[in-house]
């Protein structure tokens, strides 16, 4: 049976916690500054968990620990998940940081929780450091328009899918998406509903992908689709989905109600093919769509 976990807050204000320091041995004291000296190396979050549990050993053993931010989707364990657990909710003032749990086979003694909680007010404003840095790069990477990934995004998740697809000997395909003569949809009804259009379009595609699929916005109107484990077949007939639901969107912006279509080409990576080749195959391939007549998909391989 579960045994009850007690339930602490850890937060930066508690100076009591630097007193109980002040009264502790010079050994104690050393390990207190190495603890502090190697929260400063890392702005991974994880990693910085890593650090912490290392050094916390020389304080309170346990068998493992983790660390959950769920605005930041960060599920982090390491060692032995025991069953006996002490869960923190770490805060600065009333900024939420996730929360940390310490887990052993034993329980925890209460004068080895008054030590994880002084020890866990060094953690606090590194992790908030790296926090904000994870947040500044996953803002970098998005497109403010859309919210969907941004062109720098797709060069960085084409290197890092290929790589995956030839460890695991898996497909990977390619979808780049062009709305049709978009330039007269700014024209006739002005930019602003032009970006109404672009949000509308980018959520249409997000509803027909699979949470594995990547989607980035590669241009203006333009936007690609990366499936991984995803052969020809699938994703010609996820891009005709796509087609489909953006042909049949009623894409109303401010009162007006616009038709609007997209054209696709497709593309999936062979033994040879580099970043740039599989890009320039669904490019072609797109290129055909325009050329006989936009509202189609158009598929390396088969109709090039
Ligand atoms: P095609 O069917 O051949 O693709 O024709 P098109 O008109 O869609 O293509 P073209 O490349 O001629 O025009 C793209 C237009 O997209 C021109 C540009 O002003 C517009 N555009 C690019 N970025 C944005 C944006 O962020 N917002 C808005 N509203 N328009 C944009
Ligand atoms: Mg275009
Ligand atoms: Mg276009």
């Amino acid at each position: 049976m579960a045994t009850p976990q007690p339930y602490l807050e850890a937060s930066s204000g508690d100076t009591t916690a630097l007193y109980r320091l002040a009264g502790s041995s010079a050994e104690t004291l050393q390990l207190a500054l190495g603890l502090s000296r190697a929260l400063q190396t890392s702005l991974d979050p994880s990693r910085l968990v890593d650090l912490f549990s290392d050094h916390m050993q020389g304080f309170v053993c346990h068998d493992g620990m983790l660390y959950r931010n769920d605005a930041l989707d960060i599920q982090h364990r390491l060692g032995d998940q025991a069953r006996h657990r002490c869960t923190y909710s770490l805060n600065i003032g009333d900024e939420p940081l996730g929360e940390l749990v310490f887990c052993r086979a034993s329980k925890f003694s209460v004068a080895e929780t008054a030590l994880m909680e002084d020890y866990l007010c060094y953690l606090l404003y590194p992790l908030r450091n790296a926090l904000l840095y994870q947040t500044a790069l996953h803002m970098a990477q998005k497109d403010p328009l859309t919210g969907v990934y941004n062109r720098g995004a797709l060069d960085e998740a084409l290197y890092r899918e290929i790589g995956y697809s030839r460890r695991q000997s898996g497909n990977l395909s390619l979808v780049i998406l062009d709305i049709d003569r978009f330039k007269n949809i700014n024209d006739d009804y002005g930019h602003i509903i032009g970006d109404c259009v672009l949000k509308a379009v980018a959520a249409s595609i997000q509803d027909c992908m699979r949470t594995a699929d990547q989607l980035f916005r590669y241009g203006g109107e333009e936007f690609v689709v990366l499936m991984r484990d995803t052969d020809a077949r699938g994703a010609c007939l996820l891009a005709e989905r796509i087609r489909k639901a953006v042909e049949g969107l009623p894409c109303h912006c401010s009162g007006a109600d616009i038709p609007v279509t997209i054209s696709a080409g497709v593309s999936t990576l062979r033994a040879d093919d580099t970043a740039h080749s599989l890009f320039d195959q669904a490019d072609q391939a797109l290129y055909l769509a325009k050329q006989q007549g936009r509202n189609q998909v158009r598929c390396a391989g088969k109709d090039l």
